[in-house]
């Protein structure tokens, strides 16, 4: 799994369109408002990222569990992740915890290319068969501790975190553009504030704010919560 190029895709046609178009109604109730980000939504068939027992509840605004202990995230949080990077289209996306792959494919639309690090060798390689199978090519998989990052493929317009960290990894704010936006649950292992950072334009330091009350299961590894306590 390589450090990808290129964009991607095509119109979904399948059976779920309608349930999608009342998932995005219900983000917007929620407040979501970035276009881009809606129609990403309405264009990801979430139910193939699902196990296929969860299928049917795909297109509610919940979060399920993938196996391995692990979840795919609410909609409603995702969305507003997305919307807070401010993705134009030309970024390259670095997100940590692929789990089953769905916020990855939300990402492939939203910007130029994802390069994503999931912990799970098996989570990883699913992830890397369903983004592949729904013909994204501009997105990279790899299985590894996120919470040093990918650097061989940085510096990162933006970074999305996908499990909740103690603190703000300093491998990923390194590996962040100056200027550069990430996105990050910190807190404890039960309850988190989805945190926006952005990266000083000197490459210094960087501004922090709580934006939202969550609760991701633990961003597990060398710079988050200790995998043996788990
Ligand atoms: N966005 C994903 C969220 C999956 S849950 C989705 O909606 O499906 C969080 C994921 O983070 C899990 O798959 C977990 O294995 C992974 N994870 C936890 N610690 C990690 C680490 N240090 N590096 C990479 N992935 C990690």
């Amino acid at each position: 799994m390589r450090c990808g190029n290129g964009d991607s895709r095509a119109d979904v046609t399948d059976g779920y369109a309608g349930y999608r178009s009342r998932l995005v109604e219900a983000l917007q109730l929620k407040g979501v408002r970035d276009m881009a980000v809606l129609r990403a939504v309405a264009t990801v068939p979430r139910h193939r990222f699902l196990p296929d027992t969860l299928q049917h509840q795909a297109y509610e605004d919940a979060a399920f569990p993938i196996g391995n202990g692990q979840t795919i995230s609410q909609p409603f949080v995702q969305a507003r992740s997305c919307e807070m990077l401010r993705l134009t289209g030309r970024e390259r996306v670095l997100e940590i915890g692929t789990g089953s792959g769905y916020q990855t494919a939300l990402l492939a639309m939203l910007a130029e290319t994802v390069f994503s690090v999931e912990r799970i060798a098996e989570l990883a390689r699913r992830a890397h068969d369903v983004v592949k199978e729904q013909g994204f090519t501009n997105v990279s998989i790899l299985h590894a501790d996120g919470t040093m990052g990918w650097k061989a493929c940085a510096p990162y317009d933006a970074i999305v975190v996908s499990a909740a960290s103690p603190d703000v990894p300093n491998p990923l704010v390194e590996q962040l553009v100056p200027g550069g936006r990430m996105v990050i649950p910190v807190g404890s292992r039960e309850e988190q504030a989805l945190t926006l950072v952005v990266r000083d334009a000197s490459g210094d330091g960087y501004t922090r704010e709580s934006i939202h009350d969550v609760r991701f299961v633990p961003l597990l590894g060398e710079f988050g919560f200790s995998a043996q306590e788990s």
